[in-house]
């Protein structure tokens, strides 16, 4: 007998939140879980999955172009956004009573209300009742993060795109992560003028320097007005836009300007801190390798432990706390080799270290090659893929693999599982090649172009 209402409390219902609450619920244990807004959280509703949508619809443009080229007789007419867009919602919509179903089916409580901690067993909700659990697990996410500047307020996040009225003819687009160089491409293919400010000396940093200068190079060819080692330094509202001064000087007048420069943890007035749970510097929830905060009853997952920010691994922590806490299992997340694609045109696949990161810790042999794939050089196109593995000289194993092609986000998923396995360089080269794939380069790259 518990003398809690629940065995568990899960605040927040985004990916992480809702699969430790059905798997926690599958092993008998009383489940609820409060969410303030939509079922489904940042991957589902604002993220992975209506982006990825956008990416398919902002493909057909080179699509047409393509087939022409192929001997096709069709033409470009024109993209219809609100058309796209209530598919779009419609969509989402089914996804978010997917989430619904699944989590009514496994028995989970479903509230529909903010909820913050009021002690460490205590949740208390927007119209002040309150519930005890005897474990609570905050799976809350984050949120866009604006910088910190005069005007920021005129700017846009990338959870607005997917309900703008209408497409803007131009953008400017701030930052170089992976939300920024996606919407630049997306949009570019939509058919938006796209101009991107990145205030450092190349856009997705951290990654492959070879792999994002591709990638930064591809994205200019396409027609994306990339600036490097520019931002924002004023901006105003102008009656013909959003007017914007660049630190190197120039003006322009945009439709809009979307800030993609971070995401802040959702965790301000959550009662975290009151309750004794530890806040790291970005406001993200401090745990252990077991997603247990400093408070034994609380634990938290996901993004709002600004671990490694993908729907994928917060499943993954779900799974282990739920084996962890309701299994007798302790089961440790595995942060390590986590695979992981950037749905850029052309999209890149990555999935360990970086040649820059892997010459730091040993010395590696650097097998690269670059070409253009058969497909859409055929079509009169200068698209050039990008193949790479970097191999420890000592052991032979593949540290990382790196690639820039169309369906890279695929292959690198395969790769991740051969990397993971601890594949040598000569495990890659026994593999018989599928002949004609791009993918195939990855098996017959004989000789390192260098040592590192
Ligand atoms: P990122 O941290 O990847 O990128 C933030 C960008 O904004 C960086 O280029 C950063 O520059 C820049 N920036 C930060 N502050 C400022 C500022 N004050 N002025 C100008 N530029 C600034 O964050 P994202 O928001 O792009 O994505 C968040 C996370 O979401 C990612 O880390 C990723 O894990 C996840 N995600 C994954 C996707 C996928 O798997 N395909 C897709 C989308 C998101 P600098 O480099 O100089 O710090």
């Amino acid at each position: 007998m518990t003398d809690f209402d629940y065995d568990l409390f899960v605040i927040g219902g985004g990916s992480g939140g809702v699969r430790a609450a059905r798997v926690a619920a599958a092993t008998g244990a009383k489940v609820a879980l409060a969410e303030e807004y939509r079922m489904g959280g940042t991957c589902v509703i604002r993220g992975c999955v209506p982006k990825k949508l956008m990416v398919f619809a902002s493909e057909y443009h080179e699509m047409f172009a393509d087939a022409r080229a192929y001997g096709w007789d069709v033409e470009d007419g024109q993209f219809d956004w609100t058309r796209f867009r209530g598919k779009l919602h419609a969509e989402l919509d089914r996804l978010e009573d997917v989430y619904r179903r699944l989590l009514d089916g496994s028995g989970v409580e479903i509230v529909d209300s903010r909820a913050t901690l009021a002690d460490p067993h205590t949740v208390k909700f927007t119209d002040g009742s309150t519930k005890s659990a005897k474990h609570i697990l905050i799976a809350t996410g984050a949120r866009p993060q604006p910088p910190d500047m005069k005007g920021a307020e005129l700017g846009i996040s990338s959870n607005d795109i997917f309900n703008l009225d209408a497409l803007p003819k131009s953008i400017l687009i701030v930052g170089g992560g992976y939300i920024a160089c996606e919407f630049a491409c997306i949009l570019h293919g939509l058919g938006v003028a796209v101009t991107q400010f990145y205030r450092g000396a190349q856009i997705l940093r951290g990654f492959d320097d070879e792999a994002r200068g591709l990638v930064s190079e591809e994205m200019q060819q396409r027609g994306v007005d990339l600036h490097l080692g520019t931002n924002v330094f004023e901006m105003e509202k102008r009656d013909a836009g959003v007017w914007i001064k660049a630190t190197n000087g120039t003006e322009g007048t945009f439709d809009h300007v979307m800030f993609a420069t971070g995401r802040a943890p959702n965790t301000d007035g959550m009662g975290l801190a009151e309750a004794g749970v530890e806040l790291g510097r970005q406001g993200q929830i401090v745990v252990d390798d077991y997603s247990q905060t400093k408070v034994p009853s609380i634990f938290a997952i996901g993004d709002v432990t600004n671990r490694v920010q993908l729907t994928p691994v917060a499943i993954r922590e779900a799974m282990a706390f739920v084996e962890t806490v309701f299994q007798g299992n302790p089961t440790k997340v595995d942060h390590k080799l986590v695979p992981s694609a950037i749905f850029t045109q052309p999209e890149m696949g990555t999935v360990g270290l970086s040649e820059e990161a892997a010459r730091e810790i040993e010395p590696v042999d650097i097998y690269c090659t670059s070409f253009k794939p058969m497909q859409q050089s055929f079509a009169g196109r200068t698209d050039r893929v990008l193949m790479k593995l970097v191999v420890s000289k000592a052991t032979r194993k593949v540290l990382g693999c790196h690639i820039v092609s169309p369906q890279a986000g695929e292959m690198i998923q395969l790769v991740g599982i051969a990397i993971k396995m601890g594949a040598t360089k000569e495990d890659f080269d026994r593999t018989v090649a599928v002949h004609p794939t791009i993918s195939e380069e990855l098996v017959t790259m004989r000789e390192p172009v260098r040592s590192a």
